[in-house]
């Protein structure tokens, strides 16, 4: 550079430097409030169960977010990328439980539009939703929180929103949002690319490039949540198909192929594809309905034919391979479940099963553990405490093997992106019945806590490729985890707010006639 040209570019860096990086920075806000809410749970999700990121000192906050898996990580590491302003605002979820009570939904809602406020002037905001709340006064929640940041910002405004795969898509949902994507996989193991693409249609939009276009297409089923892992058939082919368009076709910018969730009863409660195109209504309309004819032709595979919690304990303990895993659909904690549920249990020691491990969320249990200490005489009655779906109490005899904060660390990419898990004080009995080489161990935990990773028993001693039967309170997502230690996976329809079979519910607000329930 000559030092003339370069006195010029001085000179125009100081008139209009600001304003130009003013203009080729969009700024853009992260938001969401984050829950999948059963409806059956009679258990309300209040304030107090959600967490809110800390978001103290905005740069450190994103740099905070950015590590781990999940789809904020993607979008501010992408944003980085793109050269976004990111604004970090109120992002906050809950565990799975009982639908989210109105003053809960409220104050967050509340706080993020003051966050959202505070922020401003912003050129667009992303949205992480899950996609299957529900509340009090709202059937669909996420389709509330994006109307009422659509009616705060106006008719133009940039949303862009991720949604879980077991969403719940309302067509008012897509209305109110500029563009929406749910993750692709089940276990959600992309949910940092789907992230990042948030982050790439944000980036189109913002600049004018992109006119998104969005048509969406329910097809009347239940798809079971048995038949929900994207890696295998009949599901597999479909997410291959949306990701062919997204490759393939250059008006095509997102296919979103979810799966919903079961237990919400509500009017959109199913499965939905969202295709959206470079404005191009008429072909989003058209694969839209091609691919949701692919799900309503896979329904002939959808059967339900699963062995009870005593049929499944026998094949366990007679079953020449090990380890077996016992997955205790009727309790899926991710799916809003209570955690405590005994069925499995009650056979368990009933049969005399050996070699075992089992997960029951139950505080009292383990302050009594806590107090007895470590090698302490243990004899208690665990579980089937917190309402009245999940079995009674078990009387449980044996020792304190173990006592542990409950913290752990997952560094591989498992269900849900999430790295640092904390259970509680956590206490592992060694129940009566174990031998020095095979022991029956009870893991009692203080909070409920999903099984998508194996630490949450290594941290805790137990080496699960030594037992011959693991029981996981889940459905499709511990899968990621255990598949790769696992010898054979029985699943079992036991009872509980997560039970496998629809007819086990009374749906009241669902679109009817429905294939899997009618
Ligand atoms: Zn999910």
């Amino acid at each position: 550079m000559n030092w003339l040209r370069f006195l010029c570019v001085l000179l125009l860096t100081l008139l209009v430097g600001e304003e130009m990086t003013a203009q080729s920075r969009p700024r853009i806000a992260i938001a969401g409030i984050s829950h999948e809410s059963n409806s059956f749970n009679p258990d309300l999700t209040r304030l107090s169960d959600f967490r809110i990121r800390d978001r103290s000192n905005p740069s450190a906050a994103l740099q905070r977010w950015k590590t781990g898996n999940d789809e904020v990580s993607g979008f501010v590491e992408e944003g980085e990328r793109l050269n976004f302003d990111l604004y970090p605002a109120l992002v906050s979820g809950a565990t799975p439980k009982g639908p989210v009570t109105d003053d809960a939904l409220n104050t967050l809602m509340d706080k993020m539009i003051q966050l959202l406020k505070e922020g401003q002037p912003l050129d667009g905001i992303y949205l992480a939703l899950h996609g299957a709340m529900v509340a009090e006064s709202y059937r669909h929640g996420d389709a509330e929180i994006v109307r009422r940041i659509r009616e705060f910002f106006g008719a133009d405004f940039p949303i862009v929103v991720t949604h879980d795969f077991h969403a719940n898509v309302s067509p008012e949902i897509v209305e109110y949002a500029t563009a929406l994507i749910t993750y692709k996989e089940n276990p959600h193991l992309d949910t940092k690319e789907r992230g990042k693409q948030a982050a790439q249609i944000m980036a189109g939009t913002v600049s004018g490039k992109f006119k998104p276009t969005m048509a969406l297409v329910k097809p009347p089923m239940l798809y079971n949540i048995l038949y929900q892992n994207t890696f295998a058939e009949p599901l597999q082919p479909i997410v291959a198909e949306s990701r062919r368009l997204e490759a393939e076709h250059p008006e095509i910018l997102a296919v979103s192929v979810s799966g919903g969730y079961q237990y919400a009863d509500v009017p959109a409660m199913g499965p939905t594809v969202v295709v959206i195109t470079n404005n191009n209504p008429q072909l989003a309309q058209q694969e839209a309905q091609r691919l949701a004819d692919m799900l309503w032709e896979t329904r002939e595979h959808l059967v339900l034919d699963l062995p009870a919690p005593a049929e499944a304990v026998r094949m366990a303990r007679e079953s020449d391979v090990a380890p077996v895993v016992l997955v205790d659909m009727g309790d899926n904690i991710g799916g809003g479940s209570a955690g405590d549920s005994t069925f499995l249990l009650r056979e368990l020691v009933d049969q005399k099963a050996t070699g075992w491990v089992m997960t029951i969320a139950d505080s009292e249990a383990v302050q009594y553990a806590a107090k007895l200490g470590v090698g302490g005489q243990f004899d208690f009655s665990v579980g089937g405490k917190r309402d009245n779906f999940h079995g009674e109490p078990v009387r449980i005899r044996g020792r304190v093997k173990l006592l542990n904060d409950g913290k752990y660390f997952e560094p591989e990419v498992r269900h849900g992106g999430t790295q640092y898990y904390d259970q509680g004080l956590t206490a592992v009995i060694e129940v009566e019945g174990s031998t020095q080489e095979l022991k029956n161990l009870l893991m009692l935990t203080t909070e409920r806590q999903n099984p998508f990773s194996l630490h949450q028993l290594i941290s805790n001693g137990i080496y699960p490729e030594r037992q011959k039967i693991l029981v996981v309170k889940a459905a499709i997502a511990y899968r990621a985890a255990y598949e790769p230690i696992a010898a054979r996976i029985i699943e079992v329809d036991s009872p509980g707010l997560t039970a496998v079979n629809p007819a086990r519910f009374t749906f009241e607000n669902i679109k009817r006639p429905m294939f899997g329930v009618d």
